[in-house]
């Protein structure tokens, strides 16, 4: 998945730190991020690149290697070009991508509170933490995380699982039932809700699998799998879905493209040993 970085280490703790030459910095613009990109091989930036240094924030480190959020406006800099974010999932090394991924989410969040909420006095970095903070009244303000369920429900008598299809998207290959927590729910309410209201159908017996930050989408995936609990006759909800249906490990698609996300290595999983998954 994204964050399976192997060997490399990911530190997010916080601080104020000083750039140096060899400092990785993460420009963005939009939905955008200036890199070079050849042959799916992604290479970032080093403040070293740079003609002028820009305003930086210390963002996170990965081995060490400092990583700085760019705060000015598109810079023009040699070999290198602003690549669409989204467009990237399949890019080398995975660490770096990572990087780029999880400093987009910073880079919206620091983009979307540049203001006070509540009295509109510009907002500052707290000393200390991540966190931001309005002088004028108090208010804190926290990074965005919305946490969201993958739900893989299986019927043990017939070996199948629901795969769905979203509508009105461009991303249309298979997935699973999916969807955020509302406030003042549990997440086992949130598979329980978004089940029905995506399929129709009871569940039973949730079984905790992984959870993935998925910073695309400033989202903390939180994967089940479970039982269809009773009827298994699917009511397709048609303002979200366009499609959804039960299908046996032979039926799915394998998936085996998808390194990054924590939808396709449920699916793999369950196509690999079934019914087995209900077990842990
Ligand atoms: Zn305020």
């Amino acid at each position: 998945m994204i964050q399976d970085i192997g060997e490399h280490v990911y530190n997010n703790h916080f601080e104020h730190r000083e750039a140096m030459p060899g400092s990785y910095v993460l420009h963005y613009a939009g939905d955008t991020v200036l890199c070079k990109l050849e042959g799916g091989v992604i290479e970032v930036p080093r403040l070293s690149d740079f003609a002028v240094e820009p305003p930086l924030q210390y963002l996170f480190a990965i081995d060490g290697e400092n990583f700085f959020l760019a705060r000015s406006e598109q810079v023009s800099l040699g070999g290198f070009s602003y690549e669409t974010v989204a467009r990237l999932r399949a890019a080398e090394p995975q660490h770096l991508l990572f990087a780029v991924v999880t400093g987009w989410q910073l880079f919206r969040w620091y983009e979307a509170n540049r203001y006070c909420g509540r009295c509109g006095h510009p907002a500052q970095a707290a000393p200390t933490s991540r966190e931001l903070c309005c002088p004028a009244c108090d208010l804190v303000i926290y990074p965005k995380i919305a946490p969201g369920v993958i739900v893989g429900v299986i019927d043990p008598a017939t070996e199948r699982i629901i795969l769905t299809k979203y509508a009105g998207r461009a991303y249309t290959r298979y997935a699973l039932v999916a969807g955020f927590a509302e406030i003042g729910e549990s997440l086992e309410q949130t598979v329980a809700r978004e089940v029905m209201e995506e399929v129709g159908l009871k569940v039973k017996n949730l079984v905790f699998y992984k959870s993935q930050p998925w910073s695309f989408s400033d989202t903390l995936l939180v994967g089940f799998y479970c039982e269809v609990d009773g009827a298994t006759a699917i009511t397709v909800d048609r303002s979200e879905l366009k499609e959804a249906s039960w299908l046996g490990r032979d039926e799915m698609p394998d998936r085996a493209e998808d390194k990054v996300s924590l939808t396709g290595e449920m699916m793999r999983r369950f196509r690999s040993i079934g019914n087995a998954v209900l077990e842990g």
